[in-house]
């Protein structure tokens, strides 16, 4: 940690400074410049809370060199995580990008639901993804199927072989949507709704958290260290796109930067949505291109059997052909 002082801090107000710190045990190297004086105090920062070094009288700033999360950083673990979905399916590290596609919202009658996971299982797509609890932004809109939606899901990886990742929107359905899903998503509005987090830490299957539209980097890190200090390690991280100023062209901008700075301070495996990222069906091939560039460990693509009739996000959705097209893409892109 580094102690800025104020260029008329005085003797007294250093030694104070110097003083806390040293009886947290702190060790304390002091810089006197010609204009001010910098401390550098070295040890534990859980020991102390910034901010209350940042309110002494005669300090400027208090600057943090050590990054606030532990058990996602590369200093707790320094290999990639490599997690077992099931199936024999792994995401992180060097195995190849695993792909996640499906419909935004899980909707009535079947059909549409088994011609996508079909389509996804022949075009090469291990996870069907998609949505039986519906995070919408107007209480009009189509809120998900709930459980007829998760036994269609089954249904689905019954006849494809296809994993099942499902979004869970709360705590109490939890263990609902945890009997049918191999994979629990974890919506951008709820990134920061800690007690969800840290209830996820309880379940025994991994967990796909998307970054919320305004988090910065450092709170999506932080927002998976709940629920790995919660006890669940195996956290996938999903860019997502964050709020821009522009929605009229693109849903949200998406942070393809997000995905290196990401794996260079985590050891997590970090997945792409260009989906929600973009909210337009032609961006879907450019940036899943560019995120799998980018060193992304997979995607999570929208498809929809009849996407202009789609009860939820049909315009960023991709036809069952087109996405079958993406994929020839994609592994041209990989061979690479
Ligand atoms: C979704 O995955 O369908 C969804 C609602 O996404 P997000 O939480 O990223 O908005
Ligand atoms: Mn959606």
């Amino acid at each position: 940690m580094i102690i800025v002082m104020e260029p008329q801090a005085n003797e007294t107000q250093i030694q104070n400074v110097a003083k806390k710190l040293e009886s947290l045990g702190f060790k304390i190297v002091f810089n006197r410049g010609e204009v001010m004086t910098v401390l550098a105090a070295i040890g534990d920062k859980r020991l102390i809370e910034p901010a209350s070094l940042a309110s002494m009288e005669g300090v400027r700033e208090v600057k943090l060199i050590q990054e606030p999360y532990k058990l996602v950083g590369r200093e707790s673990k320094m290999e990639d995580s490599v997690i077992d979905l099931g199936h024999g399916v792994k995401i992180g590290g060097n195995q190849p990008p695993v792909i996640m596609a499906g419909p935004c919202s899980v909707e009535k009658g079947i059909d549409g639901l088994l011609q996508v996971a079909y389509g996804a299982k022949e075009a090469g797509a291990q996870v069907l993804r998609g949505g039986a609890f519906k995070p919408r932004t107007s209480p009009y809109d189509f809120q998900g199927l709930e459980e007829e939606g998760l036994k269609y899901l089954a249904e689905a990886r019954e006849k494809t072989g296809l994993l099942i990742a499902t979004e869970v929107m709360d705590t109490p359905e939890i263990g609902l949507v945890a009997e049918y899903a191999d994979i629990l998503q974890i919506g951008a509005r709820n990134m920061q709704n800690y007690k969800l987090l840290k209830a996820l830490g309880k379940v025994n299957k991994p967990i796909i958290l998307k970054r919320g539209p305004a988090a910065s980097i450092r709170e999506f890190l932080l927002a998976a260290e709940y629920i790995i200090y919660a006890g669940n390690p195996n956290v996938i991280l999903c860019e997502r796109g964050v709020k821009g100023l522009d929605s009229h062209y693109t849903r949200n901008i998406f942070d393809i930067a997000a995905i290196p700075v990401i794996k260079k301070y985590s050891h997590l495996p970090v997945i792409a949505d260009p989906s929600h990222a973009t909210g337009r069906r032609f961006l879907i091939e450019p940036m899943s291109k560019a995120a799998i560039a980018a060193g992304a460990h997979g995607l999570m693509i929208e498809v929809h059997h009849d996407p202009d009739n789609a009860s939820s996000d049909g315009a960023q959705s991709l036809t069952i052909d087109q996405f079958k097209a993406l994929m020839s893409q994609l592994k041209l892109l990989c061979k690479q």
